[in-house]
């Protein structure tokens, strides 16, 4: 595999943890939340082996709900067991340290296996939402060199088969939970006779682990790489951002396609030694809901998109529910409203704690950390640890704003679990680091006491009339108004003004689109935000297109508004206008 670290004076200067965490340095103190291996450093040791080693093998780590109400639990000498088969199998077939190994199945315990095991044998483990059309997979496969894929036989003849040929790399492909087609294996039974013996590889911090796909909400999806010395902040982040502790019931909703399901839906809860709660299910309120108090979970970590499916049915449908389990509950992927966080501080026994971080960051940047003061509609303070600034570029390079000023979200990148590279695009991942910041490409400002407040993304800003104008503000304010569920703002070309807003809306229960109601939206905006912040039209949708990690697309609606091609749709879910 192409290791595409880059190595200029502008690429991060993290020597692996261990470097990172040396005296004197901000990260001096972590490696202890790791125990290493023989001088090596790897995730699976930390994630499964070291905990059944300290004699918490009977517990269990994840409880797994199937679809059909069945289910299973995997103590953590299973999964220690699991992954070393998985490793023997991968090596029985020739693989190697630093194949690359790719995932195309929902959430299955089989999924945990090949994770875990992929890593355990100094592999790289990608994985791709199930839900991905054969092209998005082809071009993931393509771009990762992927040496083995585990899928189901249907995704398998769907998404695979039909251009099998053009993937000369491809050398396995391992299918779970029934026959294997042609030119497949048949992974349970391989399992079942692999060696539950295999000795860990002992991988060092900066050894590529895993590469994740970003969402591809502002453009082509890129291809991030993360080393194994990144398991030291999973470590305490899920601890001090999530409260992760010991024993604790744990249930993260993210699917394991993006990367909010194998940092924090894998390898921090694990690495905390938890018992994680795995839903084999999509969305539905009621069984959510019933979850909740069934299993008696204990920390929750969702998404803006589910809790505004939770607001839209209202408090009534979640009455009848037992959340008093719950003693914190987190929320990542979009800006969440002010409203959905105090909603949400009415129904459950506390409200949602938004944070902030992106596929690059491999974890936790800004967080409403547990016990903080929450400001609805603030992402958090950066971590202990992590320093962050608001840049604005002028004639003499990038500058710190000040409290209130919108700018750049910038991030030093010292911290252990910043990206490597993005696979085979050099020129981009340079691109990311300025004046020894990592630029998020996201625009936020911070106030006085330190909170940051996010505003849009960079490419999503609106220019109006000499204002600059977030996204993010103006979808809040309209999402206050009782008939509307979710709103995307964008900004239209205008001979006068330069831009005018425009908002796609979509509609709670009991409210039907009319002139009158699309007056009074942009009447309740106007009151908000005054007229020259307001939408000046606002359109009626059935949904809004989002990615599959639940991100609203507005550079599609833009396209589609300016008549522009749409650019890369790989990962477009809704999308009914
Ligand atoms: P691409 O980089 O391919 O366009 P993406 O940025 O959506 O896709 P991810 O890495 O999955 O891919 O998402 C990270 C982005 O999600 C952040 O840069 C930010 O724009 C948004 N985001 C995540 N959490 C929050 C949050 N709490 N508040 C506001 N925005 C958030
Ligand atoms: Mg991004």
């Amino acid at each position: 595999m192409q290791d595409d670290r880059k190595t200029g004076e502008e690429a991060p200067r993290v020597g692996g943890v261990f470097a990172a965490g040396g005296e004197g340095s901000r990260w001096a103190g972590t490696e202890k939340l790791v125990s290493g291996l023989n001088g090596g450093l790897n995730i699976t040791h930390e994630a499964a082996d070291r905990h059944v080693a300290a004699g918490y093998g009977a517990q269990t780590a994840i409880r797994w709900l199937g679809k059909d109400g069945s289910r299973r639990e995997l103590s953590y000498a299973e999964l220690a067991a699991v992954s070393s088969k998985f490793a023997n199998l991968l090596r029985q077939h020739g693989m190697r340290q630093g194949d690359s190994v790719f995932s195309l199945m929902g959430r299955v315990p089989e999924l945990y296996a090949c994770a875990l095991g992929t890593l355990k044998a100094g592999m790289v483990y990608t994985p791709l939402f199930a839900a991905f059309g054969p092209e998005p997979v082809r071009t993931r496969l393509e771009i990762g060199e992927a040496r083995v894929l585990v899928t189901t036989a249907a995704l398998y003849r769907r998404k695979i088969a039909p251009f099998r040929d053009q993937l000369p790399s491809l050398k396995l492909v391992l299918v779970t939970g029934g026959e294997a087609p042609e030119g497949c294996v048949a992974l349970e039974p391989a399992l079942e006779r692999a060696g539950d013996q295999f000795e860990t590889v002992r991988t060092g911090a900066e050894d590529p682990a895993l590469v994740h796909f970003t969402s591809g909400t502002t453009g082509k999806p890129k291809g991030v790489v993360h080393v194994h010395g990144a398991v030291v902040y999973h470590a305490y982040s899920g601890r001090i951002a999530l409260g992760l502790e010991p024993g604790a019931v744990y249930w993260c909703t993210a699917d394991p396609g993006w990367v909010t399901g194998t940092s924090y839906g894998i390898i921090a809860p694990l690495v905390n030694r938890v018992t994680m709660i795995v839903d084999e299910a999509e969305f539905d309120l009621e069984r959510w809901y019933g979850i909740i108090g069934r299993e008696r979970v204990e920390i929750w970590y969702s998404a803006p998109t589910a809790i505004r499916l939770m607001m839209r049915a209202g408090a009534d449908a979640a009455a009848a529910f037992d959340f008093s389990s719950l003693t914190f509950l987190a929320s990542v992927g979009e800006p969440l409203n002010p409203e959905a966080v105090e909603w949400s501080g009415k129904v459950f026994p506390q409200p949602f704690h938004d944070n902030w971080w992106q596929t690059e960051t491999g974890g936790i940047m800004i967080a409403n950390l547990p016990g903080m003061e929450v400001k609805p509609g603030s992402m958090g303070k950066p971590l202990p640890g992590i320093v962050a600034a608001i840049l604005r570029e002028d004639s003499g390079g990038l500058t710190e704003c000040g409290a209130g000023e919108t700018g750049e979200l910038a991030l030093r990148p010292d911290w252990p679990s910043v990206m490597r590279g993005y696979l085979h695009e050099e020129e981009r991942f340079a691109k990311c680091f300025a004046g020894g910041w990592y630029l998020s490409g996201d625009l936020a400002t911070r106030d006085a006491d330190g909170y940051y407040w996010f505003v849009g993304r960079k490419d999503d800003l609106i220019k109006t009339s000499g204002h600059l104008i977030g996204p993010f503000e103006v979808e809040s304010a309209l999402i206050e108004h009782p008939g509307v569920a979710e709103a995307a703002v964008i900004g239209v070309p205008d001979a006068t003004a330069g831009e005018i807003v425009k908002a796609y809306i979509t509609l709670n229960p009991g409210y039907a689109p009319s002139d009158a109601l699309e007056r009074e939206v942009r009447g309740h905006a106007r009151k908000r935000l005054g007229a020259a912040v307001a939408p000046r039209s606002v359109l009626f949708r059935n949904t809004l297109p989002k990615t599959r990690s639940g991100k609203i697309m507005r550079r599609l609606l833009k396209a589609r508004e300016l008549g522009l091609p749409e650019g890369d749709i790989s990962t477009l879910e809704s999308d009914e206008t």
